[in-house]
């Protein structure tokens, strides 16, 4: 039945909300025939920081209506898992049907490679209108995600790098009633209330006194449900949601506190629900990844129902947790869960019986015998190549920065695979310490975390990101024999990091040693162009080795390092005044023309370049070199106007 232009479900007690499925249960007629007019609008909604136990029916200390709502009409996953415990890769993962070994973002602060299709794409392609809203700098578009969205929201308040469910919410709801065109809609909102600090608005600040975080999820679960009544009355025909975590929270489990260190139940399984056309209502203990997100958008788009979530097949799942690995150089972390066992192998093998032990208090180590197959793609789970590490989304300081404010925080450090390295789950004592490092060093607090960070290195020796920020923040306070010597100690941890050279580099342009930095900087420009920080550093140092020259009278080499500056920086040159200078000197006078129209281009009533654009003139003998000459008197200032008087070419 269609009452005001949406469905109303008439199945069980649905009644009380606009309806989301065209069929109560599983109709077969509907699912096969799906012509193009009758595919659903679909809605996938992305939770993050949610775990499994914080939302839904089965939730404890809180109620969670809305998700409740979609579960109760739809099929609910008690035993679904993200593919990696971090935003990025976890959503990445989601959008595109690919574990992270696919799609290569293992962390954060990555890109996706476009030659991954994302579900935006294949919809977009199959005539879906589609949009996407995100409420964190984490899934930005520059890391890749926004391929195949028509429009891509990701507007924060007053330079802030996230945003309230409620301002997400509110900018779906009025994008939404602007929409009417007749196609149906794929549309993608991310919340990201949950995650820490943990400060939900009133009333449930209030409510949720003793327990913020779930707070948090309460103020987001009052605006899943504004979002699903606004999408059920845009769809305005058949409607399908899939709802989703990205990961969990740690909050104490296993020593954790946030999440992506760990591959434990408290972050990698998540609460996941669908509801659309061909769903049978139900709850589901089948283990299932969040990978089959993309497969079930796909089916219900009449794309192919292989993997979809409809169907409700077995597999092994598998996940990840890489970032200790990619960061600190410790065990790589890989996971999967088979019926009611769960195994994590990083450095050995732990494995835990989920159904006896949910919390994953008693490992049955190797003790326990998994199916071989489910061991085998354990072992065959690829280990990212330092090499695919290396390739970070090209991150500027802006960027680093907001990265930082949400708490995520890399010196970017290409992995050392090292047979000693510690397992991550053997460390947690160190994860609050690295933490607070990373919060003082990015906050440029230098003296204080300098003795925190010999504290971590005292624990582990062999960590790379620590002995940079050693270095590094020593070298921002000036001492120059501490910082060589950090240096040399990360050096040694990883002989070929481009980070060492990179940060050492740097140390070296900032004690004013333009020919050491520049030398490495050079180095590292070369085998990787892409790499921001050290492209801005090197154009940097190349300035001011050319100003350096300008000084000493060496005309040549001050044109080589400006000329360099300038082609790694084009659009941060300033530098063109100086150049059209040398180039005038060094009789090179097209070149000296080209350099002066840049800056006129810019500075139009510049008296210098006026007048130094005017002595070209005359050396090429334009036929506009009288008016240039009258310009330059012209806007002569005190500067230019005796050398004008002087300048015999002009007269
Ligand atoms: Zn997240």
């Amino acid at each position: 039945m269609s009452v005001g232009g949406w469905r109303l479900a008439v199945c069980g007690s649905a009644l009380a909300v606009p309806a989301l499925v065209a069929a109560c249960s599983g109709t077969p007629s509907e699912k096969q025939r799906a012509p193009a007019a009758e595919r659903p609008s679909i809605l996938l909604i992305t939770l993050d920081t949610t775990r499994a136990d914080a939302i839904g029916p089965e939730a404890r200390g809180v109620e969670t209506p809305a998700f409740n709502a979609i579960a109760a009409r739809g099929l609910r996953f008690r035993q679904a898992y993200a593919a990696v415990p971090e935003t990025l890769p976890s959503h990445a993962t989601m959008l595109t049907g690919v574990y992270p070994a696919g799609h290569q973002v293992h962390e954060n602060a990555r890109y996706l490679p476009a030659s991954i299709p994302t579900i935006a794409e294949r919809l977009a392609q199959a005539g879906y209108r589609t949009a996407a809203f995100v409420s964190s700098f984490a899934l930005s578009r520059r890391f890749g995600l926004a391929r195949g969205f028509e429009s891509y929201d990701e507007t924060f308040a007053n330079g802030q790098s996230e945003r309230s469910a409620r301002e997400t919410t509110d900018a779906v709801l009025a994008q939404l009633s602007a929409d009417t065109a007749a196609k149906p809609l794929f549309l993608w909102v991310h919340y990201y209330d949950p995650h820490a600090p943990y400060t939900p608005p009133e009333p449930f600040r209030t409510k949720f006194a003793g327990t913020p975080y779930l707070g948090e999820v309460a103020a987001m679960d009052e605006q899943v449900g504004r979002l699903v009544q606004a999408f059920a009355q845009r769809a305005r025909g058949p409607a399908a949601i899939a709802i989703a975590a990205d990961h969990g929270e740690g909050l104490g489990d296993h020593g954790e506190t946030f999440h992506g260190n760990l591959v434990y139940q408290s972050t990698m399984h998540v609460p996941m629900a669908i509801a659309g056309p061909g769903v049978t209502p139900g709850v589901s203990d089948v283990p299932v990844s969040t990978r089959r997100v993309f497969f079930t958008l796909l089916d219900w788009a009449g794309l192919g129902g292989e993997h979809s979530l409809r169907s409700n097949r077995e597999e092994s799942v598998l996940g990840e947790g890489m970032k200790p690995f990619l960061e600190y150089g410790w065990q790589p972390q890989t996971m999967t869960v088979a019926g009611r066992y769960k195994a994590i192998l990083s450095g050995r093998l732990e494995t835990y019986d989920l159904a006896a032990d949910p919390g994953e208090t008693h490992d049955l180590g190797s003790g326990l015998s998994l199916p071989a197959g489910v061991r085998k793609e354990l072992e065959d789970y690829p280990v990212p190549s330092r090499e695919a590490a290396r390739a970070p989304a090209n991150l500027d300081e802006e960027s680093k920065r907001r990265l930082a404010s949400l708490g995520y925080v890399s010196a970017g450090a290409a992995p050392v695979v090292r047979r000693d390295a510690p397992r991550p789950a053997d460390m947690t004592a160190l994860f609050a310490s690295i933490d607070k490092a990373s919060g003082l060093f990015v906050n440029k607090a230098y003296a204080e975390v300098i003795p925190l960070l010999e504290q971590i290195l005292a624990k582990d020796p062999h960590n790379l990101d620590a002995a940079l920020r050693l270095a590094a923040s020593h070298s921002a306070l000036g001492h120059n024999p501490q910082a060589l010597a950090a240096f040399q100690r990360a050096a040694a941890i990883a002989p070929s990091s481009q980070d060492v050279r990179t940060y050492l580099g740097l140390h070296y342009a900032r004690a004013q040693d333009w020919d050491r930095a520049a030398a490495l900087l050079e180095q590292v420009v070369t085998e990787s162009p892409d790499r921001a920080t050290a492209v801005e550093a090197l154009a940097d140092v190349r300035v001011h080795q050319g100003e350096a020259a300008m000084d000493e009278g060496k005309t040549e080499a001050a044109i080589a390092a400006f000329e360099r500056a300038r082609t790694l920086q084009p659009s941060a040159f300033t530098h063109d005044l100086d150049l059209g200078v040398l180039y005038l000197a060094a009789r090179r006078f097209e070149d000296a023309r080209q350099a002066l129209d840049r800056v006129l281009a810019a500075h139009p009533d510049d008296a210098m370049a006026l007048f130094k654009r005017a002595q070209v003139s005359v050396l090429l003998n334009e036929p506009d070199r009288r008016e240039r000459i009258d310009a330059a008197k012209k806007r002569a200032d005190a500067v230019t106007r005796p050398l004008i008087e002087r300048e015999r070419l002009f007269k």
